[in-house]
């Protein structure tokens, strides 16, 4: 199991050009210290989790060069270890299935497969194929009428980010059982597609291995992982990515290279006019955003006022919901320049209403992706309250006819 014991989170903030430049040298000198997100621009705040042995360098160069900053976290290993205390464990009796655990993939399989029993005219088991390790990606169709128009929902495409498998379960199990009847209207009105864990050799490393892997698990010489967010065919590494195997946001040696990527291209390209997908929603965490395309251009997606709209439907709802910000805007105004990303693909294939949702935690979160399992149920509610927000505002505005 890796460890980061006395690991600490910084957030700094960049006042002039010059911190700037002193932490985009850092970032490529070490990889000791993880970056969540890259520095780029004056004013910009980041986060970083720095290794123990880097800590007392960081702090003078941090006093040297006058960079505002905050110590979020101490002990990094005491928020895996939380982590960790709050996986069911394997074997867990998936009748009690809950939202307040994380589940591994065995035993969320094993409950999709349960509900498929249970419900055996509303629920189909579905199977992308195989992942770079011969993992099954599997989902579920939720469908009271086969000529409804198709929502499609994926998650984990990034492994450490748990809140978001734990999401897309939450949602498949509301519009499944919920007694409300908007939500009875909801889950009847539209076909839903949902992929909880669409990097599944990933997310199983997160329980093994490392708590904080990200990419899935191809190996690269002597380094492994592709980050699949960065790796489909569309702008494929013109910015925001990586194009060494080492970094967190490493796009793989070519636009599609990975057995994941192809397998969900494959599946849209099979199903978007069979089941008629006219909205594509990708869970993430953390910063609590709302975004859409695109990722790897300031231009604006010809909809844009559109998704523009909807995005701050869901935003208000969220904040009625729980009084949580989630701020919305496009994927390069609102979050950081970003190429391949699954969101910006989907929409190229004619997909109009594609978003891309950031769960919880905040954007200077002392929990990073580690978030407490006592927010599950919320965070969820909040997804689920964001898609049910820009279905319904794009059903208005005729998005699904
Ligand atoms: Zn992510």
């Amino acid at each position: 199991m890796a460890r980061y014991d006395n690991y600490r989170v910084y957030n700094v903030e960049f006042s002039n050009e010059k911190h700037v430049q002193l932490f985009k040298e850092l970032e490529e000198q070490s990889d000791s210290m993880s970056f969540i997100g890259h520095p780029r621009e004056v004013g910009q705040k980041l986060s970083i989790l720095v290794s123990a042995h880097k800590v007392a360098d960081l702090t003078l160069l941090l006093k040297h060069y006058r960079v505002i900053h905050r110590i979020l976290t101490y002990n990094f290993q005491e928020k895996i270890d939380r982590s960790y205390s709050s996986v069911a464990a394997v074997g867990t009796d998936v009748t009690k299935f809950d939202w307040h655990h994380f589940y591994h993939l065995e035993t969320i399989y094993e409950w999709m497969n349960s509900l498929a029993k249970l419900y055996p005219n509303l629920i189909t088991i579905l199977d992308m194929g195989g992942s770079t390790q011969g993992t099954a990606i599997k989902g579920v169709k939720l469908s009271h009428k086969n000529t409804n128009k198709t929502i499609f929902i994926e998650a984990g495409i990034h492994a450490r980010e748990w809140i978001a498998p734990a999401a897309a379960n939450y949602i498949i199990n509301n519009l499944l059982r919920s007694n409300e009847q908007d939500i009875q209207n909801l889950a009847k009105s539209y076909n839903w597609i949902i992929f909880p864990c669409i990097n599944p050799d990933g997310y199983r490393f997160t329980f093994e291995c490392d708590r904080m892997w990200r990419k899935n698990r191809q190996l690269f010489m002597t380094t492994y992982g592709v980050d699949l967010n960065r790796n489909y065919p569309v702008h494929w590494n013109s910015t925001g990515s990586s194009t060494d195997p080492c970094r967190y946001d490493y796009a793989g040696p070519s636009e599609g290279s990975e057995l994941e990527t192809q397998r969900l291209i494959k599946f849209i390209q099979n199903n978007v006019n069979k089941e008629q997908i006219r909205t594509y929603i990708a869970l993430h965490s953390y910063s609590q955003m709302i975004m859409f395309p695109y990722g790897y251009s300031k231009e604006l997606a010809p909809n844009y006022d559109d998704l523009k709209e909807l995005g701050q439907r869901a935003s208000v709802a969220i904040k009625e919901l729980s009084g949580k910000i989630y701020t919305s805007g496009s994927l390069m105004e609102t979050i950081y320049p970003s190429s391949g990303g699954s969101v910006d693909w989907a929409y190229s294939q004619g997909i109009s209403i594609a978003y891309t949702i950031e769960l919880r935690g905040p954007p200077d979160s002392e929990d990073m992706f580690l978030l407490p399992a006592e927010e599950i149920l919320p965070t969820a509610q909040e997804a689920f309250a964001a898609i049910r927000n820009i279905v319904e505002g794009a059903a208005d505005k005729g998005y699904y006819k």
